[in-house]
């Protein structure tokens, strides 16, 4: 095909501006594969991306969408051929890369994993970038030796799309996960997915001191900020906390005292520059531990028309677990 559907983000005067739109496929950044995309997802980047409350955007004209699976269609890599089932998260897809939200896609063989064997494309999205980051949190928290004999595990942001994935992965693996939400009404369908309790936001939400009741083994954190800072304060000694999000801020208001008395540390992730082996890793991990019938508990599949409403939702904290995008 010489044109395809895409998504795409222009600059405006002011902003930007977003439209459904014909893309000509000479006009596709330089890859050596091409990838015939059937689905994409919405993450929270996604959304600050398509409403341009963040400047996630860096090259226009640009087509969002940090990730999306499908089939190779041409390839001049080694690695990959013609009809191969693939997966891409981040690597500035979607920022400064032309992104997912198209029928086709061409991008460099170094971005992308191929499909787990027993996993669909619309599973693989169903995960997306949240998922694929929560399990990378769980796997920071593993590496610092932290195991369901250590304690419980606190996750926040718990209904989001990191968060439903963190207490399925979490409690599939057999720990206590306590899910912390604003959302009091989600809570039968977190223990549906693996919380032994449901901590209300407002928990977290009020500064607080820097060392507090030693409640937890582990964190895995996608809101930031206060909630953050409390979460690190209530860790037990020699305990880790993985945070990757900003949901509720950027700012993280702490001390140095849970990291110098109780020998806490802080895991950083960040999804989106991950060597391959370890994208391999993760990806095979979550063919391997995470439920599908969960999955599918917390997946709602939308069409391309309905990217930019959900992207507007996601970032008002509307959305329930993750939202596949079939293109
Ligand atoms: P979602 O919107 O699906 O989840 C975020 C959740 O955070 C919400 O569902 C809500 O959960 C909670 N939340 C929202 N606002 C607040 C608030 N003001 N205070 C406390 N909690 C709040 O987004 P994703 O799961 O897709 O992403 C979560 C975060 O992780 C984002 O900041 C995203 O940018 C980041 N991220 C980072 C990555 C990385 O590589 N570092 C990769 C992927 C995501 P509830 O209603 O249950 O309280």
């Amino acid at each position: 095909m010489s044109t395809f559907r895409a998504l795409r983000i222009d600059k405006a005067e002011t902003g930007q501006t977003i439209s459904a739109v014909d893309f000509n496929e000479a006009d596709l950044m330089d890859g050596d594969v091409v990838v015939r995309v059937s689905h994409s997802t919405v993450n929270y980047k996604d959304g600050l991306a398509i409403t341009g409350k963040s400047p996630v955007v860096r090259r226009f004209p640009m087509i969002p969408g940090i990730d999306f699976a499908g089939r190779v269609i041409a390839s001049t890599s080694d690695e990959f051929a013609e009809g191969d089932q693939v997966v891409l998260n981040g690597w500035g897809v979607g920022e400064t890369h032309l992104g997912g939200y198209a029928e086709v896609a061409r991008v460099k063989s170094d971005w992308l994993v191929p499909l787990p064997a027993n996993m669909t494309p619309a599973e693989a999205m169903a995960i997306g970038t949240a998922g694929y980051t929560a399990m990378l949190c769980l796997m920071a928290l593993e590496r610092h030796g932290v195991t369901p004999e250590r304690g419980p595990v606190l996750v926040t942001g718990a209904s989001g799309g990191v968060g439903s994935v963190a207490v399925a992965l979490l409690g599939g693996l057999g720990y206590e996960v306590v899910a912390s939400t604003g959302r009091p009404e989600e809570a039968d369908y977190l223990r549906g997915l693996g919380a032994s309790s449901i901590m209300p936001r407002e928990e977290l939400a009020a500064p607080g001191k820097p060392l507090q009741k030693e409640r937890f083994a582990g964190v895995i954190d996608s809101v930031g900020s206060v909630p953050l800072a409390n979460a690190i304060a209530q860790t037990m000694s020699g305990g880790a906390v993985a945070a990757c999000g900003l949901a509720a801020g950027m700012d993280l208001p702490t001390s140095v005292a849970p990291f110098i008395l109780r020998g806490v540390s802080l895991l950083g992730v960040n999804s989106v520059t991950v060597p391959k082996p370890i994208r391999i890793e993760a990806w095979s991990r979550l063919a391997r531990d995470l439920d599908r019938e969960k999955l599918k508990a917390m997946t709602e599949t939308v069409g391309f028309d309905d990217i930019i409403p959900t992207a507007e939702a996601i970032l008002e904290g509307k959305i329930r677990g993750r939202v596949v995008v079939e293109i």
